[in-house]
């Protein structure tokens, strides 16, 4: 049975999608617009304004205007605490439609859309209206021995960094989409946001929420478009103070190169090759523990737990519970109930997949269970184990982005933190053990930015998420993300 569409997303994808800039809904300025297809059937599911680097000149002159102008600058914190609130209500009431909407573009089965992505976009928004109130600067005794005598009152103000711009990835859009506007709106600033072009629509529509929550003219503009057009001109244009960017570690680099023009903040979450590692005494929730660490979202995660170590006499079995779990899971388009896994976001992405899945087996993996593409209609990959690996294969080094995990046994506490090391990533990581101990003693020693401990893809907005290494700069959520979207000015007054 297929869920029962809102009538409201059936209206919202009938017609063509525009941009949202300085408030008004308008076409790209090309005219032009491009498909998003549902990617359980590859058919065209909607419409949508196809901006480029005109749109987003556009866009930035409002963003620009609203930050240097007002009014988001004039309204008082607790006025512009209560407006991102309200946003958080929003998506609340229009859950089910938002989980509809994401559903049928991304792909994941309506049921996770509901009860994960869109409550916790609502809780980021809640979380951050707290913080437009709460955002201090310090006083501090300065001495200055070169001034012997003087006496001064100093102090430190956290400031917005200004116009933002903020490029987001397909995976989780609404979830990211909150991740990113939640804090730079609590902290002052505006935003030119840039969503996936593979998936749009609930970036679109939470536009349209925002405005009717008070957000005013020029403060949130949504251009969607290409990543080598419209993301492009956004990292690069002069007039944008930062650039707050998630995806591929490839991009991440793009970014960096095109913001050093004027030298803009910029922050980045990137890929990640994830170790989770399940001790011989590990509880038996380890097993699907990890099966969920790299299955959840079709394994579409950066943080997926994609290299599963289990020390050597618990390798067999933990193993065979992970396949017999990965054989289980229904595969099906998203709005139908009961899909447990729905198909990746993509032509490209089953391409890319099946891929590595070929270059596995070229290396002389061997896939236990999965290990290539389920039916001849969509983009959907069998949930993959794989084992016999070695650790210079690149289905072992490069992020696969996909329902594929690769397994290997571990000795001992000594190796094991330096085979989960073995990375250029360093975004996440799993302890799975009943000796509370040694999981802390490990945690400490992991070079990654969020550790697990029984338990995997745990998120809350108040928790600090970002990578080590070539898993990107900064971080995302909790107090740490407000850092990332506020400058500090010291003043100091004679006196
Ligand atoms: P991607 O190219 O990094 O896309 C992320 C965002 O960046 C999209 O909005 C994209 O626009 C935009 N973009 C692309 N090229 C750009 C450029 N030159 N300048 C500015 N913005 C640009 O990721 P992808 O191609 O969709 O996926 C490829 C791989 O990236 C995946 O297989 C996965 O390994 C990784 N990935 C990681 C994450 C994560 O959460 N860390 C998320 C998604 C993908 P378009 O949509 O138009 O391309
Ligand atoms: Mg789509």
């Amino acid at each position: 049975m297929t869920v029962t569409t809102e009538r409201s997303v059936e209206e919202f994808t009938a017609s063509p999608r525009q941009l949202f800039i300085d408030g008004q809904w308008v076409d790209a300025a090309s005219g032009r617009t491009f498909e998003t297809p549902d990617p359980s059937t590859g058919d065209t599911l909607a419409h949508i304004a196809e901006g480029d680097t005109e749109d987003i000149e556009r866009a930035v002159r409002a963003a620009r205007r609203a930050f240097d102008d007002g009014p988001w600058g004039r309204l008082t914190a607790s006025d512009r605490g209560r407006i991102i609130w309200k946003i958080g209500d929003l998506i609340l009431e229009h859950a089910d439609e938002l989980a509809q909407l994401e559903s049928l573009d991304n792909g994941k089965p309506f049921a996770v859309a509901r009860a994960a992505d869109v409550p916790l976009a609502a809780d980021l928004f809640h979380y951050m209206a707290g913080w437009a109130t709460k955002i201090e600067g310090n006083t501090i005794n300065i001495s200055v021995p070169y001034m012997p005598g003087a006496n001064f009152h100093s102090y430190t103000l956290r400031e917005p960094v200004g116009v933002v711009g903020q490029i987001i990835p397909w995976n989780f859009p609404l979830l990211m989409a909150a991740w990113k506007l939640g804090p730079a709106l609590a902290a002052g600033n505006t935003v030119i946001l840039k969503p996936a072009e593979q998936t749009p629509l609930t970036a679109v529509r939470l536009a349209g929420l925002m405005a009717e929550a008070g957000i005013p003219d020029g403060v949130v503009n949504v251009v969607t478009g290409f990543g080598e057009t419209a993301g492009a001109a956004l990292a690069a244009h002069p007039q944008v103070d930062k650039i707050a960017f998630t995806g591929s570690t490839e991009v991440g680099k793009l970014i960096v190169h095109a913001a050093a023009g004027n030298l803009k903040k910029v922050t980045l979450e990137l890929g990640g090759k994830s170790p989770n590692i399940v001790f011989e005494d590990a509880s038996p929730e380890a097993v699907a523990g990890a099966a969920n660490a790299i299955f959840f979202n079709h394994g579409q995660c950066c943080v997926a737990g994609s290299r599963l170590f289990v020390q050597q006499n618990r390798f067999d079995e933990v193993v065979a519970g992970v396949v017999e779990i990965a054989k289980s899971i229904k595969l099906g388009p998203g709005m139908e109930e009961g899909t447990q896994m729905g198909p990746l976001v993509s032509d490209e992405q089953l391409r890319r997949v099946t891929g590595f899945l070929d270059s596995g087996r070229d290396d002389g993996a061997t896939a236990l269970t999965g290990g290539t593409r389920y039916g001849d209609k969509g983009y959907f990959v069998e949930p993959t184990v794989l084992t016999n690996t070695t650790p210079d294969m690149k289905v072992v080094r490069e992020e696969i982005f996909g329902p594929v995990v690769v397994a290997a046994p571990f000795q001992s506490l000594d190796d094991i933190a330096a085979a989960a090391n073995d990375s250029e990533y360093g975004l996440g990581a799993g302890i799975w053990t009943q000796d509370i101990s040694k999981a802390h003693a490990l945690a400490k020693k992991l070079r990654a930015g969020t550790v697990w401990i029984n338990c995997y893809n745990v998120f809350d907005a108040s928790l600090p998420f970002g990578g080590y290494k070539q898993s990107g700069w900064g971080r995302e959520m909790g107090h740490e993300a407000l850092e990332a979207y506020t400058e500090v000015k010291a003043v100091t007054a004679q006196l």
